[in-house]
C-alpha cells in the first residue's frame, strides 16, 4: 500500500493501531502526528482509547494555535511542536512508551544500533533527552535540542521514545526497527556478549545493490501458477509480519516459478502491506523491468540455480533467532524431535555470506541443512514450497525463544547423542 496517498488522519489512524495492536504502547500512552504542507499539525487527541481510535478523532492544530476537531489534542502537542520548529525536514513524529525502548529510557543507556544493519540505516546513532514533566515545554525543549544536533530518534529520560521522519511511515519504519535492535540487545545479553558490525560491514550492507538487467513483463502474459504464486508470496509476507517473524523494513521471501524464473519480495517494501502487484519476477537473471528486487535477490538466485529442489528461500529477523545472530551463536536444534528433524544443524555463517560469498552460502545451505543463522544478519532457511519453509522458520524461531526462555532455570539439556541417532533412524534422516 501507498501511504502516500492517505489523509494525515487515516495515515494516524492506521499507524497507531498497528502501533497499538503489536503491543509497542499502551492504550493511554503515545501519540503520533504530521505536519502538512500548510503548516497545519495533525495529531492524536487527549485520553482517547488507543485502541479504538477513529480518523474523525484526530485533531488539527493550525499554525496560529487554533484547534480543529471534537477533542483537545494530545498533551504532548507541545513537544511535536518544537520537534518541527527545531527541524524543519521533519514532517512526521511518532512517540509512544514501547517495552525494550522503556528498558533502555528507565536504565538510562543508548541502544547499540550496530548489533543490526537496518537498525543503524535508520536510526544512525540515538539521542538520549534528560527527563522533562510530561507536557511541559522543558521537556519539548530537551527534546527538540536533541533533534537539533542531527539525531532522529531521541530517548526520553525515564518515559519512552521520539522517532522523527520525513513522513510518517519513515518515522514508524524508524520506531519499530529501533524497537526490534533494543529488544535484541536485551535477549543478546542475556546469551552472550552482542557484537557490533564494523563501519566497513554497515557499509557493505547500505551499498548492496542488485546489479540485475531488467526485462520487458507483460502482465497479460501471467499463468495461473504466478498469480497463485504471487498471493500466496502476499499472505506469507503478511502472516510472517503478524506472527512478528518480521518488521516493516526486515525479511525477505522468495519462491521458485520454474526452471528458470523465481518471484521475490521487492523494496523498498512495508511488509505490513504487500500486493501481488509489488513482487518482483526474476526471470534468466535479469528482474521485472520498474521493480527493484530485495537485496538478497543474488543469494536467493544462487541458491536456486544450486539446488533444483528448493523452491523457497525465506531471510527473516524474529528477534529471539536475531539474539543469536548478534552473539554469534549457533541455535542447538537438540531441544525437541521436532526442532532437528525440520532444521537438523543451524550453522553460523559470516555476516558477509549472504553479500559476496555464494559458493560458501551454497554449500552451507541446502535440503539437507535447511537453515542458517548469519552474524548480525538473522536467519535463512530454505524448502521445497511456501509452507514448510514458513514452518521451518516458527519452528526455528520457537527453538530460539525456547533457549532463551531456559536460561533463567537452568539452560537446555540438549538430547544426546542415542537420541538423535533413533530419531535419525526413525525418520530415516541422512546422517
Ligand atoms: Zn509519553
Amino acid at each position: 500500500m501507498n501511504y502516500a496517498y492517505l489523509h494525515p488522519r487515516d495515515e494516524i489512524t492506521l499507524t497507531l493501531a498497528r502501533i497499538y495492536h503489536y503491543k509497542m504502547t499502551t492504550t493511554s500512552g503515545g501519540n503520533l502526528s504530521i505536519m502538512d504542507e500548510n503548516g497545519d499539525i495533525w495529531i492524536t487527541p487527549a485520553r482517547l482509547d488507543k485502541g479504538n481510535l477513529k480518523a474523525e478523532d484526530i485533531v488539527c492544530v493550525k499554525p496560529d494555535g487554533t484547534v480543529v476537531g471534537s477533542h483537545p489534542p494530545s498533551s504532548e502537542f507541545p513537544f511535536h511542536k518544537s520537534v518541527y520548529e527545531a527541524r524543519p525536514d521533519i514532517k512526521a513524529v511518532v512517540h509512544a512508551h514501547p517495552i525494550a525502548l522503556v528498558a533502555f529510557s528507565i536504565s538510562k543507556k543508548l541502544p547499540d544500533t550496530k548489533i543490526i544493519p537496518q537498525a543503524f540505516r535508520w536510526n544512525g546513532a540515538v539521542g538520549f533527552a534528560a527527563y522533562g514533566i510530561p507536557g511541559s515545554q522543558d521537556l519539548g525543549d530537551k527534546i527538540a535540542a536533541k533533534f537539533a544536533e542531527g539525531f532522529d530518534s531521541v530517548i526520553l529520560e525515564s518515559h519512552g521514545v521520539c522517532c522523527g521522519g520525513s513522513s510518517l511511515q519513515d518515522a514508524f519504519q524508524r520506531f519499530e526497527t529501533l524497537e526490534l535492535c533494543c529488544k535484541t540487545q536485551i535477549k543478546g545479553s542475556m546469551l552472550g556478549e552482542p557484537k557490533s558490525l564494523s563501519d566497513q560491514q554497515l557499509q557493505l550492507e547500505s551499498k548492496s545493490g542488485t546489479g540485475l538487467d531488467s526485462f520487458e513483463y507483460d502482465p497479460s502474459m501471467m499463468s495461473i501458477k504466478e498469480k497463485d504464486l504471487r498471493n500466496q508470496l502476499c499472505r506469507f509476507v503478511e502472516r510472517g509480519y503478524r506472527q512478528r517473524l518480521l518488521t516493516g523494513t526486515i525479511g525477505t521471501f522468495s519462491v521458485r516459478l520454474d526452471e528458470n524464473s523465481f518471484l521475490i519480495t521487492p523494496r523498498p517494501l512495508d511488509r505490513f502491506s504487500m500486493l501481488p502487484e509489488e513482487v518482483v519476477m526474476v526471470r534468466k537473471g535479469k528482474r521485472e523491468m520498474t521493480k527493484t528486487p530485495s537485496h538478497g535477490v543474488l543469494a536467493h538466485q544462487a541458491i536456486y540455480h544450486a539446488h533444483p529442489e528448493i523452491n523457497c528461500v525465506i531471510n527473516a529477523s524474529p528477534v529471539n533467532a536475531l539474539a543469536f545472530s548478534v552473539c554469534h551463536q549457533e541455535i542447538d536444534t537438540r531441544t525437541l524431535p521436532e526442532c532437528y528433524i525440520f532444521l537438523r544443524e543451524v550453522r553460523v555463517l559470516p555476516f558477509e555470506t549472504t553479500f559476496n560469498n555464494y559458493e560458501e552460502l551454497v554449500a552451507r545451505l541446502s535440503p539437507r541443512n535447511p537453515a542458517v543463522v548469519f552474524e548480525n544478519n538473522g536467519v535463512m532457511v530454505v524448502g521445497s514450497d511456501l509452507l514448510a519453509t514458513f514452518d521451518r522458520l516458527e519452528v526455528l524461531e520457537c527453538a530460539a525463544e525456547a533457549i532463551l526462555n531456559s536460561l533463567p532455570i537452568g539452560g537446555h539439556v540438549p538430547m544426546d547423542a542415542k537420541v538423535i541417532e533413533d530419531i535419525c533412524e526413525a525418520f530415516n534422516l541422512e546422517k
